[in-house]
């Protein structure tokens, strides 16, 4: 079964509001195995909408629609259905009678342009709307089912929780999809799309693709199928990723890189200090944003200058005049230092440059050196980023949790890129 959803308004168009109905309502149709061909946005305007909802009959089976069911001028979906299925406007008296006891109830006089929201295509019918005023609409062109819904999130989805859903679950032959999520951090997404290669063709079931933030690189398996069977072909799916790409996988669903590492250092019980320059304290940020973190989290220092990484870490001064503040040499001391005064079991040092000035030809912007300091020595990681400075500060830090749970779990780090 495949589905179109289109959304009205032109607060939409204009960018005024973030379209969440038709991400929401994709999510609610993929549940049940419905395919969404399309999201269609259009503004309040009746030739579009006629169009739009036209062109969409020839290629789906169900139509979705949200907005336009006011009261007001600009409140054009009900006529543009009509006008669709090439119908007259009728009053429906049980509509008309639901607007009026909603009026009671709030002790609020009805306005005539209310009476707007009780009428219908003549073979379309009502649907009662519990949290608002205007009644969504079922109605069926050729071989097409069209649902028509309020705009407003709230009342949106309780008629098609109550109404719609009951019914796509009954026609979708009982299909249902399941989504997983999983993780990567420390290769590129083309590097991720080779090594998955044959898994991510595109006529496959469960389908495999590939998106990409913050240089996290997740892997999303969608499995649609009968209830008995879609989660083994889930699991099935899974296995042969992780086949593939192994370790660079850190978690599955929405669990972030710094709670994986904060559960490996709890789990171990050790300890951990951080000694931060171009990251600014955005590793400490990350380290710290989960609740329970003083158990692993003992001491952090942003040494953003040359003065402050000899005086509050002791950095030998010469050790900078030798090979700069960007170094794996200073990187290597930061670490060490860090861990030695803070008494942890590990220590991370992090030196680069943000940009987007300050790089030279040996030296480009986007060059970090990551060291950490821990029982069995010190090693230091030359990384070269890409991106804005936003992009190059989140990335060594997610890089640095990357070399920890590597070190934490015994690994060989020699996977993770660059
Ligand atoms: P209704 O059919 O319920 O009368 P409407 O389009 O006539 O909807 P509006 O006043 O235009 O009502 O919108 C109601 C509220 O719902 C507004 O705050 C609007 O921004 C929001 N809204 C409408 N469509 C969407 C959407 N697709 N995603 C998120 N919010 C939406
Ligand atoms: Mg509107």
């Amino acid at each position: 079964m495949v589905a179109v959803v289109i959304s009205i308004g032109d607060e939409l168009v204009c960018g005024l509001t973030i379209n969440t109905n038709a991400a929401w309502l994709s999510q609610q149709l993929a549940a049940v195995g419905i395919h969404v061909q399309a999201h269609l946005t259009v503004g309040d305007d009746m030739p579009t909408i006629i169009q739009t909802i036209r062109a969409a009959i020839g290629s789906c089976d169900l139509i979705l629609i949200s907005g336009g069911l006011g009261p007001t001028e600009d409140d054009l979906t009900r006529e543009a259905l009509a006008r669709t299925l090439d119908e007259e406007l009728v009053e429906d008296s049980q509509a008309r009678a639901g607007l009026e006891a909603f009026f009671q109830r709030l002790n609020r006089p009805m306005v005539a342009s209310n009476l707007v929201q009780a009428r219908r295509p003549v073979s379309a019918r009502c649907v009662e709307n519990t949290c608002g005023t205007a009644p969504g609409l079922v109605a069926r062109f050729d071989s097409t089912d069209i649902f028509v819904m309020p705009g407003v999130p709230r009342e949106m989805k309780e008629m098609f929780d109550r109404e719609f859903l009951p019914l796509l679950k009954k026609r979708s032959g009982g299909n249902v999809t399941r989504v997983l999520k999983l993780n990567t951090f420390g290769a590129g997404e083309s590097w991720i799309g080779q090594r998955l290669g044959d898994l991510m063709k595109r006529t496959n079931q469960p389908a495999i693709g590939t998106t990409v933030q913050e240089g996290i690189v997740a892997v999303r398996i969608y499995a649609t199928g009968p209830l008995d069977t879609v989660d083994s072909m889930l699991a099935e799916a899974r296995r042969a990723v992780l086949e593939r790409l192994g370790n660079l996988i850190f978690s599955e669903h929405d669990i972030t890189l710094e709670q994986v590492v904060a559960e490996l250092l709890k789990r171990r019980r050790h300890t951990l200090a951080v000694a931060e320059s171009c990251t600014g304290g955005l590793l400490t940020q990350m380290l710290t944003s989960i609740a329970g973190s003083s158990v692993y989290f003992l001491r952090g220092w942003i040494t953003y200058s040359n003065a402050a990484k000899i005086e509050d870490l002791c950095v030998a001064a010469d050790l900078i005049a030798r090979h700069g503040a960007v170094s794996g040499q200073v990187a290597q001391a930061m670490a060490d230092n860090a861990r030695r005064k803070a008494g942890a079991d590990w220590g991370i040092g992090i030196t680069g440059i943000a940009g987007p000035d300050g790089g030279t030809a040996d030296k480009p912007v986007g060059l970090v050196y990551i060291a950490m300091a821990g029982t069995d020595g010190i090693t230091v990681r030359r990384c070269q980023f890409a991106g804005d400075r936003y992009g190059v500060r989140v990335r060594a830090a997610q890089m640095a949790l990357t070399l920890l749970r590597f070190k934490l779990l015994g690994l060989d780090a020699g996977v993770v890129l660059p």
